[in-house]
Order: structure tokens, then C-alpha cells, then sequence
């Protein structure tokens, strides 16, 4: 195909050159062409290979810290300890392996979930389609936020700019026409009549017919040179890098003070030097990160199951951590299906009936059917208006999807319902009026044109917001017919919108003039003036049903929810308060207008309030509010679905785009997408956000625990005459073996009861902080260390042994209490493994069964220490002896002093918290 001057053709060449038309191509050849061309994707250049991402796990530095030490083993004379240590690193990586691919899976199963569609026209009809299902020659429509899905020369530009930073690098937005290149210094890539992949559309609409897809566009060519990954960090991940480094350290340090400890106490060097570098191997923490981003990407997984798809790891710690959600009303709030119900003009009030977008219901005056054969003049004028301003389709029901719907904005697709209950349909009437330009909509004019011609005449139809499509306005269509606009229509305007929004109702004006036909540039300015108001139109878009639940959980969770919509403030309000979001009697309404006049301090002031809801904004005012906000040290969840709402969603710590309704730009900026553009859904994603949180710090506190029973017996060892009280290897054996499952199940505990109870936390409240080292350290530690000795001491005394004695570990006696110091470790940790299920909530109220990967892990924690001690084979390396079974159930009676003691410290924390909620509620 020749495509180098695609941009110099007329639109005959170019339909002959990619044989097709402006009625598209056929189902059938569109199949022809995919066989032929592919699909219209990039492909992935490889990234790094699994091999070296593999060997990785054996070079990273706490690895070669252990390398070290198996190194010293071996030169040390302790082969048996040296080659422990290579196991260690080896199973290590290897699960490390696993986790990071098990990671990845889950994430990248995430972007299927996502898929992008495309408006198309095929067999002379507009359809949605797969963006990967495009090919060369398909006529393809574009609009505000879509993101250009091939390249493609336009047929129709109307005010059409697009952002080509992808390609160019050029952030501003640039001027797209339809016009033939005539220009000879002109490149491709200039040229204004051509729409790439990779780029967006920033404002209008145009018609394109596509000319090259996947890797045979510009974009294609670049990308497979410029193709990176980013893996950045989340603040959790390199946070507890810091921290693995910090206690590798640490332990370090501790294994040198055994050492010299030991030496101090006349140990002999082999003893102390063996049990300074099992002390070093068994603390380094080289799991800890790759559970880490196994927990953030299984909590990733879970939120896609709600319907929140989060595109970075991050942001779900930062969800977590959210203290305010700024919201759109319309299809967040709502359900964005509108039904228009009622029609005022200054000559008669209609009803409308009828449900959703089947096109079947009748037009009321004063319970009176009309007859839509003889319908009155203004109100069929008034259905004109609305059907032709408009660029959505509906769409019929088929076998497969037996219901009806729309393509385009469910505004306008009300607008095309209700012109059809009358009869009108969109082919026959635009066969009437022709449409020869338009201004699209956009959220800050608050308004829509589209000129058609009418045989000889030019007609201009506007719709938009009342006040604003008031404002370009001089007449009015009334009983006499046209008259001039007097203050008091303006007046009873007005009044009758307010009645409207009141009613939560969102209101629509119509308004037409005829125009001169010398005018030739159809712009804002030439054509937005002097209309003739026809009436105003009030539609419904009911609250979704589970909002009112997520309100009032954000509500309890101590999360401030903000309204900030372009709709009327009355319509807000009702709406607001119907969902929970406003009970007082008078909440905080500010405009657009009244904001562009605040400074940044007052707006502060105002945000105080508790009740507040931003109402005919624009999107440039989301962002002063989301930056205030921010400013005040708020961590700020923000919706958006339009091209202008990317600066906001950006700034915001979290910003949040409408899967379904929102445009493509926004989906690309933002840090997580709603699949069902619920608000509901951003709740349950905070939710999981917490329990994410609280899953990390769970595991972390389980495998702090068992340091102190490991650490203090050993220090007994070193200053007293007894028995080794546990071995290296065994300790080995417990956190590089017994410990494993069990840990990583607690980082995909489901939230626990009361997550979403407890206020945000505190956005500088760091992850290992005071409370979570007492918790592991010393109060589970400690439980864990007595019940530990106890069971050591009893065996030897209970086996003749007395205070002063010396016993080697060659004597059975040395070795069996040794081994019930190890069993009591294993056992205490199974308790510990329960009780860490919970951080405030009492274990007992979460189910037994719903962590089946935990109940595994202890089965597997059991038996595993089962087989260390009775297998022969085994006892010889891990030094153990194999124990009747009642030295089990001696640990089991101290299983619920370790339970107990939790349950207490629960039970205040929850005292504690509910406290500090009565002070809140009471300070408001
Ligand atoms: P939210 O910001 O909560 O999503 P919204 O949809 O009302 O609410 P905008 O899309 O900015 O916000 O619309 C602002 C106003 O412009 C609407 O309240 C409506 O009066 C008017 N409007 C919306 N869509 C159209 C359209 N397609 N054509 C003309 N006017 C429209």
C-alpha cells in the first residue's frame, strides 16, 4: 500500500487507495484484512530474560552476605553448616523466583482486563469494536479524550485537536484539519490531516480512515526501539529494603556479639563461631521483600475481583492510607442511564414515560396523552433539537445482548430515546437536516452546536446546561411564536430549573436560530448568539443502589467524601443527600465561579467544612480543590473521566478513572481504573488498600516473634553452665523452613473485621514502627521464650540433670531438650500464626477456613517438624531426638497464655480506638 503521501490525497484517492468508503468496509473483508495485517498491537519487546532475572536471586547483596558466610563455614572446618547455607540461598531464590513471577502473572493478567475499544464504521453502520480489531481501510470515529487507535487520515475535523507527545514530544495540543496537503515541505509526520497511534485527542471530533496498524505505524516503529520497563518501588517496597539492609545489619551485629560473648564465657571458637554465622544466616531477612510484592499483587488481584484495577503496586499501600475521595456525581454517584421524564416550554409542561433506553412511551400534558402524529410545534422542534445536537447512537437489541443500548454519552443518548418515542429517527432526520459542522461539547462552555442544512437554509441547534445555553440566548419560543426574551421568562427559566434540580433532576436547555448562509466559519463566536430558547428538558439518573451503603462505610472509616461535579448545585445537593454523602441542613455549596475567586487560604478555610460539594466546575477546578487538599497534608483519591481531568487525577495521590464511561486519557494517567465506574468500588479498593497494609505488618510481626525465643536461650548458653539449648541448624530449620508458608499466608489474609472501622492512618505513620516491635519482640517474644524454656528446662530435669552440670550435646539428654526447644519455637509460632491473623479484631472473629494457604502452611509447619525429628536420617543433621508425643501437648498448654495475652492487648486497642472515635464525632 502506498501510504508515504496518504496526507496529499483527496478523499476519492484515498478510499481507492485503501479500497473502502465512507460507509466502511465490510464485516466480511474486515475479517480478510485481520488475517492479513494482523492484529493492531505493539508487541512487547522480551524483557529481561527469566535466566538472568533467576540468577539475580543469587547476586543481590543479602545473598552474597550468605555466600560469605557458607564461605567462612567451609574455611572454618564446618562443611555440614557451609553447605546448609548454599541450600538456604537456593531454596530462597528459588521461592523468591516464584513469588516475583507469580507477582508479575497477576499484574499482567490485569491489562487484559482493560481492553480498548474504537468506534467504527462497518457496513454503513457505527459499532464498537476492539481496538486490536482494526485494520487499514476502516473509517473510524474520534473524540474528545479518545486515544488515536492506528494511524488515519481525516475525512471530518471539527475543532479537532490532538496531543502528539507520544511521537513528537510536542506537549501542547495540536490543530488537526481534514483539508488536502498542499504544501510540498510537509512531512508525515507533520502533516495536520493525519491522526497517530499513541496519540489523543485533546478537544473536537473527526472521521478518519485508518492507513496503517500495529507495528506499521509511526508509533509501532518507535516503540520497539524505546520499550522499557519501569519497575519503580512502591514506598512500602523500598522502605523495607532499608529495613532488610538495617536488620541484615543488625544481625551482623548480633552474631559478632555472640561470638565474643561466647569467647568471654570460654566457649570453644568452633561452637561460638558457628553459632555466630547460623545467627547472621538465619536473621538476614532475604524473603522479606519478595513477600512483600507478592502480598501488594495478590491485594492487586483481589481489588480487580471488586472491580478496582490498580495499574502501579503502590498505589495500593497509598489507597489504604486515603483520607479524602473527591468524586464526579454523574456515573459514579449515578447509574449515567438517563431517562428524560419531563419537558417544560413556555407553552405547555410534558410528562414522559417509559424506562431506560427502549424507545417506548408517550408525552403527558396534564395526564392527557399527546398524539405524536400531531405533535405540537415546539416540542417536536424541541426533539429535533436534541436528536440532531447529538452524537450518540442506540443500539438495538440483538440475540446476544438482548437489551437496549447506547454508544456515546448517555445524555445525549436519552435525548435520541426520547426523539424516538415520538417517532423520529436519527437516518430519516439527519436525510432532512444534514449536518454540515459542530461545536462539541465541552465541560467548561457547558454547551453543544451542530449546524445542518435544511434544503436552502442553515439551521444552528444548541443544547447545554440551562444558564449557560440561557446566556447566548435573546428569544424565546412561546404561544405568539418567537419573542424577544424578557426577564421574566428568564425569571420562570430559572424557577422552573430549580424545581428540577431540586428534585435531583439534571436539566438540559434546547435552543435554534436560523442563520445567514454567507457565514462561512462555523465558530463558537460566529454562531453561539442570539438563539431562540425552546424549553428546557429535566432527565433522571437514578443514585446507584450501593452507594449509600460505600458512603456510609467511608463515613465510619473516618474518610471525607467531596462532591465535584459540573452539574447544578440543587441537583447535587438532592442527589448528594439522597446517597448520605450531605445530612446537615445546610451544606457548603461552592461554583465554579465563586472558586476562580478564592484564594488558596480561604479555600482551605472552606474545605474545613464538613459538608461540601463543588458544583458547576470545571475540570481545571478539581485540580485547585485536589492541590488544597494536599496542602492541608490530606491524602486525596480523585475520579475523572475527561481529557482535562488528567492534571488533577495526576496530581492526586491516587487518581481514578472511569473503566467504562471515561475517555482514554484519563484511564492513562490515572493510578487505578474503576471497571464498573462504581463509586462503591473505590471503597471496597481502600479496604483491600488497609488490608494490604495490615497483612505486611502481620507477617512481619510472625517472624519477629520467633527471634527472642531463639535469641534468649542462646544468651542463658553463653553466660550459664547448661546445655545447648538449641542448635543452628535447627534455628535454620525454623525460619528458612517451618516459618515459610505460614508467613506468606498472612500476607494474603482477606481484610479484617473492623478495617474499615478505624480512622485513616496517619500518612507519616511509618510501617515498622514502636508498637509493631513490642508486639513481635517482646510480648509474643517473651510468651514464646517462657514457654520455650519451661519446656527445655523440664526435660532436663525431669531427665536427672541439675544446675551446674555439664552435658554435651552428644548426650541424648543435651540433645532431646534441645529438640524440645526447637518443637516449642514450631509450636509457639502456630499460635502465633493465629493470633497475628488479626491486628485489633479478636481472632476468634475471623473464620477458621477462610485462609486456606494458611491452614496449609501450618499442616506443612507440622509435619515438616515432625519429620526432623523422628527421621532418622534427618535427626543426624538437625541434631534432634525423637520425643514422645506428650512433650507436644506440653506446648499446646501454653498456646492459649500466648492467645490470651493478644486477645487482651486486642480487646484495649479496640477500647482504644472507639475512644478516639467518640472524641472525633464529638469535635465535628
Ligand atoms: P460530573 O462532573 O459529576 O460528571 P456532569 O456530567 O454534569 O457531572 P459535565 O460533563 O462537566 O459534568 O457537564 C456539565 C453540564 O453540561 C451538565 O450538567 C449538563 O448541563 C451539560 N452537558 C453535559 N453533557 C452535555 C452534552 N453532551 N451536550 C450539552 N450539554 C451537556
Amino acid at each position: 500500500m502506498k501510504t508515504d503521501d496518504i496526507f496529499r490525497m483527496t478523499e476519492d484517492q484515498l478510499f481507492k487507495e485503501l479500497d473502502t468508503s465512507i460507509k466502511g468496509i465490510s464485516k466480511e473483508e474486515a475479517k480478510k484484512r485481520l488475517e492479513k495485517y494482523g492484529y493492531n498491537e505493539i508487541k512487547e519487546v522480551k524483557k529481561t530474560s527469566m535466566f538472568s532475572r533467576f540468577i539475580a536471586n543469587f547476586t543481590h547483596l543479602l545473598a552474597i552476605l550468605l555466600w560469605i558466610a557458607s564461605i567462612l563455614s567451609f574455611v572454618g572446618g564446618m562443611p555440614q553448616l557451609g553447605w546448609a547455607i548454599i541450600l538456604v540461598i537456593i531454596v530462597n531464590a528459588l521461592f523468591s523466583f516464584w513469588q516475583e513471577f507469580k507477582a508479575e502473572q497477576a499484574t499482567e493478567s490485569l491489562k487484559k482486563m482493560l481492553p480498548s475499544y474504537v468506534k467504527v464504521i462497518r457496513d454503513g453502520q457505527q459499532e464498537q469494536i476492539l481496538a486490536r480489531e482494526l485494520v487499514p481501510g476502516d473509517v473510524i470515529y474520534l473524540e474528545e479524550g479518545d486515544h488515536v487507535p492506528a494511524d488515519a487520515r481525516l475525512i471530518e475535523a471539527f475543532e479537532m485537536r490532538t496531543i502528539n507527545a507520544a511521537l513528537t514530544g510536542e506537549s501542547e495540543p495540536v490543530r488537526r484539519t481534514s483539508d488536502v496537503v498542499l504544501d510540498d515541505d510537509v512531512s508525515l509526520i507533520q502533516a495536520p490531516n493525519l491522526v497517530f497511534m499513541g496519540t489523543n485527542v485533546a478537544s473536537g471530533s473527526g472521521t478518519a480512515v485508518v492507513y496503517a496498524t500495529g507495528m506499521n505505524t509511526q508509533f509501532g516503529k518507535i516503540a520497539s526501539l524505546t520499550q522499557t520497563i519501569s519497575a519503580e518501588q512502591s514506598p512500602l517496597q523500598k522502605q523495607l529494603t532499608r529495613v532488610a539492609k538495617v536488620i541484615a545489619y543488625l544481625s551482623l551485629v548480633m552474631g559478632v556479639f555472640f561470638f565474643l560473648l561466647g569467647l568471654l564465657m570460654g566457649r570453644s571458637l568452633v561452637d561460638t563461631f558457628m553459632f555466630a554465622i547460623g545467627i547472621i544466616t538465619a536473621n538476614v531477612p532475604e524473603g522479606l521483600l519478595p513477600t512483600v510484592t507478592l502480598a501488594l499483587a495478590m491485594g492487586v488481584q483481589r481489588m480487580a475481583k471488586r472491580h478496582a484495577l490498580v495499574k502501579k503496586l503502590s498505589s495500593v499501600e497509598t489507597l489504604g492510607g486515603a483520607t479524602v475521595i473527591c468524586t464526579d456525581k454523574t456515573g459514579t454517584l449515578t447509574q449515567n442511564e438517563m431517562t428524560v421524564r419531563e419537558i417544560w416550554t413556555k407553552v405547555a409542561y410534558y410528562n414522559v414515560s417509559g424506562v431506560g433506553y427502549e424507545p417506548k412511551g408517550d408525552f403527558y400534558v396534564d395526564d392527557q396523552k399527546v398524539d405524536v402524529k400531531n405533535l405540537p410545534n415546539e416540542l417536536s422542534l424541541l426533539l429535533k433539537i436534541g436528536l440532531l445536537c447529538n452524537n450518540s447512537r442506540l443500539v438495538r437489541p440483538t440475540d446476544e445482548n438482548p437489551s437496549w443500548g447506547i454508544i456515546g454519552d448517555p445524555t445525549e443518548g436519552s435525548l435520541v430515546v426520547l426523539a424516538e418515542k415520538a417517532g423520529f429517527t436519527l437516518e430519516e432526520m439527519l436525510r432532512e437536516y444534514p449536518r454540515i459542522s459542530q461545536l462539541p461539547f465541552d465541560s467548561r462552555r457547558k454547551r453543544m452546536t451542530s449546524i445542518h442544512k435544511y434544503g436552502k437554509e442553515i439551521y444552528v441547534f444548541t443544547k447545554g446546561a440551562p444558564k449557560e445555553t440561557l446566556s447566548v440566548c435573546n428569544y424565546i419560543l412561546s404561544d405568539d411564536g418567537i419573542k424577544k426574551l424578557e426577564q421574566s421568562d428568564i425569571d420562570d427559566i430559572v424557577k422552573q430549573n430549580d424545581k428540577f434540580a431540586e428534585s435531583g433532576l439534571r436539566v438540559l436547555a434546547m435552543a435554534y436560530k436560523k442563520i445567514d448562509n454567507e457565514i462561512k466559519e462555523y465558530s463558537i463566536e460566529n454562531v453561539e448568539n442570539d438563539l431562540i430558547f425552546v424549553g428546557l428538558v429535566a432527565m433522571m439518573d437514578p443514585p446507584r443502589p450501593e452507594v449509600e451503603l460505600a458512603v456510609k462505610q467511608a463515613h465510619k472509616a473516618g474518610i471525607k467524601i467531596i462532591m465535584i461535579t459540573g452539574d447544578y448545585g440543587l441537583t447535587a445537593e438532592s442527589i448528594a443527600r439522597r446517597i448520605g454523602i450531605v445530612k446537615g441542613p445546610r451544606p457548603r455549596i461552592i461554583t465554579g465561579n465563586e472558586l476562580d475567586k478564592m484564594s488558596d487560604e480561604d479555600l482551605k478555610k472552606e474545605l474545613k467544612n464538613k459538608e461540601i460539594i463543588f458544583a458547576r466546575v470545571a475540570p481545571e477546578h478539581k485540580m485547585k480543590v485536589v492541590a488544597a487538599l494536599k496542602d492541608m497534608g490530606e491524602v486525596v483519591a480523585v475520579t475523572g473521566d475527561g481529557v482535562n481531568d488528567s492534571p488533577a487525577l495526576k496530581k492526586a495521590d491516587i487518581g481514578i478513572a472511569m473503566g467504562k464511561s471515561g475517555t482514554d486519557v484519563a484511564r492513562e494517567v490515572a493510578t487505578m481504573v474503576l471497571t464498573d465506574d462504581n463509586f462503591a468500588s473505590i471503597v471496597n479498593a481502600i479496604e483491600e488498600g488497609r488490608a494490604v497494609y495490615d497483612n505486611v505488618r502481620k507477617f512481619i510481626t510472625y517472624i519477629f516473634a520467633h527471634l527472642t525465643p531463639e535469641a534468649i536461650p542462646y544468651i542463658l548458653f553463653s553466660l550459664f553452665n547448661i546445655p545447648v539449648p538449641i542448635t543452628v541448624m535447627q534455628i535454620l530449620a525454623i525460619d528458612l523452613g517451618t516459618e515459610t508458608l505460614p508467613a506468606l499466608a498472612l500476607g494474603v489474609e482477606p481484610p479484617e473485621p473492623g478495617v474499615m472501622d478505624r480512622p485513616p492512618r496517619s500518612p507519616k505513620e511509618k510501617l515498622l514502627n514502636l508498637s509493631l516491635f513490642l508486639r513481635g519482640y517482646v510480648l509474643l517474644g517473651i510468651i514464646s521464650s517462657i514457654a520455650v524454656l519451661s519446656g527445655y528446662f523440664w526435660v532436663l530435669y525431669s531427665g536427672g540433670w541439675h544446675w551446674g552440670m555439664t552435658l554435651p550435646l552428644s548426650d541424648p539428654l543435651a540433645r532431646k531438650a534441645a529438640t524440645m526447644s526447637f518443637l516449642g519455637i514450631v509450636i509457639m509460632q502456630v499460635a502465633n500464626v493465629f493470633a497475628c491473623r488479626t491486628e485489633v479484631a479478636s481472632m476468634f472473629s475471623v473464620s477458621f477456613f477462610k485462609n486456606r494457604l494458611l491452614n496449609i502452611g501450618v499442616v506443612f509447619e507440622l509435619v515438616l517438624t515432625a519429620l526432623l525429628i523422628y527421621v532418622p536420617f534427618l535427626q543426624k543433621i538437625f541434631d534432634t531426638y525423637p520425643v514422645p508425643f506428650k512433650n507436644w501437648l506440653f506446648y499446646v498448654a501454653f498456646m492459649p497464655l500466648l492467645i490470651g495475652a493478644e486477645e487482651i492487648r486486642k480487646y484495649i486497642l479496640r477500647r482504644k480506638i472507639a475512644s478516639n472515635q467518640k472524641e472525633v464525632k464529638g469535635s465535628i
